[in-house]
């Protein structure tokens, strides 16, 4: 994950070897290193700028003579700021509501079906739940089968309407039958289509409406780089969603989606998934991802 841009990162840090001391000079030179790395890791511009300028303020402000050397004060400044722009704490999921109503958005393809099934699982075992999955894609038949696997393979219960054409009925409908069954947790899948359409929009945004989620997540493959920043914002301006999802982690992603998105729509990442199985799911630890890319 990230290998590219931790060693280019890496690299960079090496401008500051030798060095006595923190200079102007230094410091850009190392930065414009840095800042190369990041755009080329597919980090929103405006998003890279900020951030080294905001290094560079830090590195330049620290007292000039200290005991630690000016590569190791560099690296520790840009992974508390690395941390900061990935939203700084890790925020949990709301599961307040009785039940927990979850709605999963997204483009289809983004990792949506797999995750529903990813956080059921997680939910069930490590916090207790008693979920029931809400397959709500009335277009295509292989979403609701592959949701009835995945919660097969789960143990977890699928709600599904063979005949209904309405998604809002479907997810209300699903909401009633947890409530007269016991379920204290509901994860609404929806359909996606592969690009932003209207109709798409309108239908999540009218299920939003209808059942008034306690967590909307927008769930985005993280290998699509800076399109991924694009959707979130498109999505975000739709739905108004509490946090984001980051699918396929485990593959050669760069690492521009997870260090733009944040920033971009001011919504945490909660979720990172790193692979197919159903056990392939981390909550996201803007920290922890710091030390990832930094090595
Ligand atoms: P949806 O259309 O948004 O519901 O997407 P799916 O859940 O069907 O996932 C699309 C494809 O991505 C499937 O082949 C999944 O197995 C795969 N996938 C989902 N999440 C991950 C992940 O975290 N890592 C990897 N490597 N593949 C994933």
């Amino acid at each position: 994950m990230f290998d590219n841009l931790s060693e280019r990162l890496d690299r960079s840090f090496k401008i500051l070897k030798g060095e006595g001391k923190i200079t102007e000079i230094n410091v850009a030179e190392t930065l414009k290193d840095v800042r190369k790395a990041l755009l080329d890791a597919d980090v929103n511009y405006k998003v890279a700028k900020t951030f080294t300028d905001t290094v560079k303020e830090k590195a330049l402000g620290q007292n000039v003579l200290t005991a630690v050397k000016p590569s190791q004060l560099m690296v520790k400044i840009v992974h508390d700021e690395l941390t900061e722009l990935m939203g700084g704490e890790t925020v949990d999921v709301n599961l307040k509501g009785a039940p927990a109503v979850i709605l999963m958005s997204g483009l289809q393809g983004s990792g949506k079906t797999t995750f529903s099934g990813k956080l059921a699982k997680m939910l069930k075992t490590k916090r207790n739940k008693k979920p029931l999955l809400v397959a709500c894609d009335v277009y295509r038949p292989a979403a609701i089968e592959q949701l009835h696997v995945l919660g097969q393979q789960i143990e977890v219960p699928v709600y599904s309407e063979i005949d209904s054409k309405s998604p809002v009925q479907i997810a209300q409908n699903a909401i009633k039958e947890a409530k007269a069954k016991g379920y204290d947790l509901v994860i609404v899948d929806t359909a996606g289509r592969l690009a932003i359409d209207e109709q798409m929009m309108n239908e999540i945004a009218a299920i939003k409406n209808a059942i008034n989620p306690d967590e909307i997540l927008f769930v985005v493959d993280s290998m699509t780089g800076q399109d991924a920043v694009n959707t979130a914002k498109e999505f975000n301006d739709r739905l108004d969603f509490n946090g984001v999802v980051l699918t396929k982690l485990d593959g050669d992603t760069r690492g521009g989606a997870a260090l733009s998105i944040r920033s971009v729509v001011n919504k945490p990442i909660k979720f990172v998934g790193t692979g197919e199985k159903m056990e392939a799911i981390d909550q996201f630890h803007p920290s922890r991802m710091a030390d990832r890319i930094l090595g």
